[in-house]
């Protein structure tokens, strides 16, 4: 069924479902709700201050409105709730007073202030709660749709059948009691009660995770016929190279190098994965591969998650390779089509030893000579899919993971699949150890002080804000309150620069490269701040709402700081599981907190954020869930042994499906 049929699809929420990912009724209806909000009637008795609370009651007395500023109003009355009466405030809402006159029945829901016996409202509904809780669904949204905007559609498509595959063998739903697939997306959508609600979570987490782990594991039985190119470069040269470096090579890099120029002088393919902390100098080793691999006369491919990034390793690669007689080009989503054309053309017929780029290096119309190296930088699940692409293509590359995400080993195993890690775990020298402080919402007057303190010297800030998400306005900081805060204090000295997804490419270029020249002082910017940017002059990096992070995000958005030797700072403000935030007060090292991370992983809370920046699957979370992930790992090990035609259909779906990046 076209998505143009479900009632209420126009043109223009077409268009913004596009741009979410939602193309068909089938995208729809699996575009899950991320959380949920429970409406249930909260005990005002022992509450905290400032609690989130749902009441309901009657209205006591009239509305009182005031009008302040521009189109500004505030509205108040009492509220009986049927064992106490509480003052509600609510902004902006002055056109519901007619609707509100005393003994009206209506849901209220806000933070409730203990002390004043007042909850601020930001939501008014006109009708008492259901006697039994509502469990709502929340989407993630985007720019000119609401959560509950999606909801509606979702739920008016699924008021049809919808014909969805379950990829799920049926002797594993048996095995595990799973709902049919159909019911356990309805049960996302439109819970009936927590127990559904987890079961249908737990099936649609598992059938991704079996999904993942299938293909991983064809992938990976077909990985023995493999024969990898067998390089005839000799160490001496590498040396060579390594002693024209600007600097001298860390011992972990020297190593890194060394089990790099192993695997691509052995017959073996080589599948490594490099990990150390953003800064730890992974880019100076890719080089080296990339060197190594250009000496023995084959082509190298890096590739970036951003523009951004590939542009800045673009630029490393011309400086580095300059004395040498290998030619680097750039590709991205934003090379012109006529220039794009000379690199199509000087890839096919080996002109190029180097292509640095984003995903469009390994897209339809681009093909290689001799591609004999592949390395992707900061990219958790690079993998998969990428792989068969470049199977496809005919060529089996050497392939370089390089990640800044430090994962225990058997999370890297099971996730990659059979690889060999690399680490590089010291930093080059003279860098300081970045301090973490922690900060209550309440303290901010300190933190505006350390920051004027971090700008006399000349030095820039970077301040993230968390990603909004619309239903949650009200709680968040978003980034124009930040700017109007930052602006207050430090607009007449300095310049304030803003970085958020819903700028074009160009408007965030401009604004990265005005803060790599130091035009902007402070860089306020939602988490689009590109994972690896080098700009060694910002030595302070503040993160509002911290608890919204995982801790390797967390650790990740710190390493954007502590670049050179001047010290650096990370201030996490947060008045909410300051505990576990606390771990990144401890320590600076990058393999800690990833254990930490994994060893505090909660038990799959439904209510909770889910923290961004993690890897992404849709549904499942590789932490929370990572016992699901073990089970659909030996169970999908065991079907892909299965000899019954009967699975074909499965599996061949699976294994050639394109949607697990
Ligand atoms: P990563 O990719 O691991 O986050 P980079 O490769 O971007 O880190 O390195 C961060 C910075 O450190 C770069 O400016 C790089 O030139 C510099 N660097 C790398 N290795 C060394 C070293 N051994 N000594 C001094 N500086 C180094
Ligand atoms: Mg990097």
């Amino acid at each position: 069924m076209s998505i143009t049929k479900v009632k209420g699809v126009g043109p223009k929420t077409l268009n913004i479902l596009n741009k979410i990912g939602i193309n068909s009724d089938i995208d729809l209806v699996c575009h899950y709700p991320f959380r949920y909000e429970i409406l249930k009637k909260t005990d005002l008795t022992n509450i905290e201050d400032d609690s989130y609370i749902v009441d309901d009651g009657i209205v006591e007395t009239i509305p009182y409105v005031v009008h302040f500023k521009k189109h500004m109003d505030k509205m108040s009355f009492k509220l009986n709730d049927g064992k106490k009466i509480i003052n509600v405030v609510i902004f902006n809402r002055g056109f519901y007073k007619a609707k509100l006159p005393i003994g009206t029945k209506i849901t209220i829901i806000g933070r409730y202030d203990v002390k004043h016996n007042t909850c601020v409202a930001k939501e008014i509904r006109f009708a008492p709660l259901p006697s039994k809780p509502v469990i709502e669904p929340v989407y993630h949204v985007t720019y000119g749709i609401s959560s509950k905007e999606i909801s509606k559609l979702v739920v008016e498509r699924l008021k049809d059948k919808v014909d969805v595959i379950d990829y799920i063998p049926d002797y594993i739903n048996r095995e595990y009691g799973f709902m049919d697939k159909e019911s356990a997306i309805k049960e996302v959508h439109i819970p009936t009660d927590i127990n559904n609600l987890k079961l249908a979570r737990k099936k649609l987490k598992y059938e991704e995770l079996f999904t993942f782990m299938l293909k991983m594991n064809y992938l990976k039985s077909k990985k023995t016929n493999e024969i990898g190119l067998k390089r005839n470069v000799n160490y001496d040269e590498v040396k060579d190279f390594i002693s024209n470096l600007p600097f001298v090579l860390t011992p972990d890099q020297e190593t890194a190098l060394k089990d790099i120029y192993k695997d691509l002088v052995s017959p073996i393919k080589m599948n490594r994965l490099l990990q150390g902390d953003v800064g730890s100098g992974k880019t100076i080793v890719s080089m080296g591969a990339i060197y190594i691999n250009f000496l023995a006369g084959y082509q190298s491919a890096l590739m970036a998650p951003t523009e951004i990034l590939a542009e800045q390793h673009y630029r490393n690669a011309l400086k580095l390779f300059d004395k040498y007689d290998l030619k680097v080009e750039l590709l991205t989503g934003k090379t012109k089509a006529s220039e794009k054309k000379k690199i199509v053309e000087g890839l096919k017929n080996g002109e190029i030893d180097l292509i640095i780029g984003t995903h469009a290096l390994f897209s339809d119309d681009v093909l290689y000579n001799n591609l004999g190296l592949v390395i992707t930088d900061e990219q958790h699940r690079f993998g998969v899919n990428q792989r068969a692409s470049l199977k496809n293509k005919g060529i089996t590359p050497d392939i370089l993971y390089m990640s800044a995400t430090p994962i225990p080993r058997t999370y890297a195993l099971t996730i990659y699949g059979d690889m060999d890690v690399s680490n590089i775990k010291t930093k080059p020298s003279g860098r300081c150890e970045i301090k973490t402080v922690l900060k209550k919402d309440s303290e901010i007057k300190d933190v505006l002080d350390m920051m004027n303190n971090e700008l006399s010297l000349n030095h820039q800030i970077y301040v993230v804000a968390p990603l909004i998400e619309e239903s949650d306005k009200s709680d968040l900081e978003s980034v124009d309150k930040i700017y109007e805060n930052m602006y207050k204090a430090f607009g007449k000295k300095y310049t304030i620069g803003i970085l958020h997804g819903k700028m074009t490419n160009d408007e965030k270029n401009d604004v990265m490269n005005r803060f790599k020249n130091n035009e902007i002082n402070i860089l306020i910017s939602t988490t689009v701040i590109e994972v690896g940017v080098d700009v060694a002059n910002a030595t302070m990096m503040v993160i509002y709402d911290a608890f919204r992070f995982g801790l390797s995000a967390l650790h990740q958005l710190r390493g954007r700081v502590g670049r050179n030797s001047l010290q650096s700072y990370c201030i996490l403000i947060s008045d909410r599981e300051t505990e576990r935030l606390a771990v990144l007060t401890k320590t600076n090292d990058g393999f800690k907190v990833s254990e930490e991370d994994f060893r505090l992983r909660g038990s799959g809370d439904l209510f909770g954020y889910r923290q961004s920046g993690d890897m992404s699957f849709i549904i499942a979370d590789i932490k929370k869930d990572f016992d699901l992930l073990m089970k659909a790992k030996d169970d999908s090990l065991k079907f892909l042994e299965l000899d019954d035609s009967k699975y074909d259909y499965i599996k061949s779906q699976v294994i050639n499906s394109t949607n697990l990046d």
